[in-house]
């Protein structure tokens, strides 16, 4: 059973230079059928204070490490990370309930990720000041070199485990920081392994120290902790609320939910946008943050258009997801699939269509489409993290804006259109953080900035720009005369 067992650290934390055992070990469970699957070692707010001791002084030895020795640490980790490519994926899909080839995908992205902060750290610098622009500033010249923040605390979700915790790790040895990472509760085993290919990749002691459990107890030490300085989370709204009112003066970039929309123009390629809309909002059951949530399709096309999808829809494969051609397996628990049901039949009490699926077996939604649903439903204006798509009907380009803009939320959007003026006209007036023409918004690359704005975020990742937040410039003044 145990998918640690081939790091064998026999339920224990790595931190500094150690292996630490703890009193409480938790068991992990596979969401689809609640089989164990490993025993995890829970960790608690004593040893957050000892993790971020290791990374204190891991980081005074990494902010002297030259741009090339980060980039080949973080080389190094990658060739390890390819050498074990089938065990990441299967602890992936294991404390994911991700179907295994979505797994393997997410394992290819961890790759890139580590690749693009290895060419960060090769070209990290600063920039020449014109500092003489200025009166004062005659006879001197200045610039900047970026400097490392630190300790700094990361803290991941349970959808994305390894690729969205490299997002963070990545960029952070690029920039010479020390980390301490505190991993969802449901998914700490890809962190764990990551923290043993970190070490055998030759990582100072002390660099990547991984304390488990309960977001209330260890993540909050981990916020609270005066030496820690800063804090980079990817989760819920209510926790990076929690999280941004508890840091203090610390740096705090914070990547949350949404639920994105996609907008179908008349003369839109209607098979290209129900293929990408049943790979957009049907990964991973629905639980990716800028899975496809809410269409509004132009109502000259709107029957076409959701008698293809409900078609699509209907041909995915729902199973086991250990099974390499399953393409929709469980939600992370049975309660996430119990909300996901009760959300689905409020609105269907509230006059919206369910033309296909929605029924729930135990922790899995069978996958489904909605029509012409109330825009104030709970399942259009909050984050559904399900396997279901509602599709609503507009009449004018500037409605089904409006529409789209009407959440909290702002983190992507799509529109489908051949004509070029009402493409940009979207891309302008969409307040998220990215737009995708004759795309779903869940298209992200792991080098392009990545962000949300309104309830979906502060601060944006990528390597390139994540390691803006976790470095800090300096400025180096002298004069000339
Ligand atoms: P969550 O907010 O419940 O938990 C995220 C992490 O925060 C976990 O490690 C948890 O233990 C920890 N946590 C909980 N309470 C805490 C506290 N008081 N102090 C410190 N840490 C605490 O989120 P989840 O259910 O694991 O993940 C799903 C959410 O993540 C969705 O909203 C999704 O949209 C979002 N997400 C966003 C992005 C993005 O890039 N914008 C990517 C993936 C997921």
């Amino acid at each position: 059973m145990t998918v640690l067992e081939d790091i064998s650290q026999d339920c224990a934390l790595p931190i500094g230079d150690d292996w630490v055992r703890t009193e409480t070990i938790d068991t992990i469970r596979l969401p689809y059928d609640g089989s164990p699957v490993a025993k995890v070692a829970r960790g608690n707010a004593e040893l957050v204070e000892r993790a971020v001791n290791a990374a204190r002084g891991a980081a005074k030895e990494l902010e002297n490490w030259t741009n090339f020795q980060r980039a080949e640490l973080l080389d190094r980790i990658a060739s390890l990370l390819r050498r074990d490519h089938a065990s990441f994926a299967s602890a992936i899909s294991l404390e994911t309930g991700k179907p295994i080839a979505e797994a393997r995908i997410e394992v290819d992205r961890s790759l890139q990720t580590l690749l693009l902060s290895s060419i960060v750290a090769r070209e990290l610098h600063g920039e020449v000041v014109p500092i003489d622009g200025a009166p004062i500033g005659a006879g001197r010249m200045a610039m900047t070199v970026r400097q490392p923040v630190g300790v700094i605390g990361i803290i991941t979700p349970f959808n994305v485990p390894l690729n969205l915790a490299l997002h963070k790790l990545g960029p952070a040895l690029a920039g010479g920081n020390a980390v301490v990472h505190k991993p969802a509760e449901q998914t700490p085993l890809s962190a764990l392994k990551l923290a043993a290919i970190v070490r055998e990749a030759g990582a100072p002691s002390g660099t990547y120290n991984v304390v488990t459990g309960p977001g209330s107890v260890v993540g909050r030490a981990l916020v609270e902790c005066p030496d820690v300085d800063m804090i980079t989370f990817t989760g819920s709204v209510a926790t990076g609320r929690t999280i941004r009112a508890s840091a203090g003066l610390k740096k705090v970039t914070l990547e949350l939910g949404g639920n994105s929309a996609v907008i179908i123009e008349p003369d839109a390629d209607l098979d290209s946008a129900v293929a990408r809309i049943v790979q957009g909002g049907y990964g991973f059951s629905g639980q990716i943050c800028i899975s496809v949530q809410r269409v509004y399709v132009h109502e000259s096309v709107a029957d076409e258009f959701s008698r293809k999808l409900v078609t699509a829809v209907g041909n995915l494969r729902v199973g086991h997801p250990a099974n390499d051609t399953t393409q929709i397996a469980s939600l992370i628990s049975e309660e996430a699939a119990q909300r996901v049901e009760s959300w689905t039949s409020a609105a269907a009490s509230a006059g919206a269509k369910v033309l296909l699926g929605g029924n729930r077996t135990n922790s899995t939604i069978q996958p489904g489409v909605l029509a012409d649903v109330p825009e104030d439903s709970t399942f259009m204006q909050s984050e559904l993290f399900g396997p279901l798509v509602g599709v609503n009907r507009y009449s004018g380009l500037d409605e089904a804006i409006e529409r789209v803009n009407g959440t909290p939320y702002g983190l992507q959007a799509g529109i489908y259109t051949q004509h070029f003026e009402h493409a940009f006209r979207a891309a302008r007036k969409l307040r998220v953080g990215g737009v995708l023409i004759n795309d779903v918004p869940t298209f992200r690359a792991d080098n392009m900035p990545y962000g949300g704005t309104k309830s979906s975020g502060l601060g944006r990742e990528g390597p390139r720009y994540a390691v803006e937040e976790m470095t800090e410039p300096k400025l180096i003044c002298w004069r000339t005369t």
